[in-house]
């Protein structure tokens, strides 16, 4: 799946969910978040985002792991 970071963090641009073919991109309070059972991994919104703030999850840098985890937290406990 695919993982919001935090260069999301007070931005929330939105061009995501545009370009999103299931709706997996859910607006939270300070950022966008990606429902990790609903991405496709198809990549489109990754170069539609205005600040670079989507990773494949295996692409996800170091300082930005915990992403990981924060995007799924938002959808409640698996
Ligand atoms: Fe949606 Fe595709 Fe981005 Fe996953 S990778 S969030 S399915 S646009």
């Amino acid at each position: 799946a695919y993982v919001i970071a935090s260069a999301c963090i007070d931005v929330k641009d939105g061009d995501c969910q545009t370009a999103c073919p299931v709706e997996c991109i859910y607006e939270g309070g300070r950022m966008m978040y990606i429902h990790p059972d609903e991405c496709i991994s198809c990549g489109l919104c990754l170069s539609v985002c205005p600040v670079q703030a989507i990773f494949d999850e295996a692409d996800l840098p170091p300082h930005e792991a915990g992403f990981l985890a924060i995007n799924a937290e938002f959808f409640g406990p698996a």
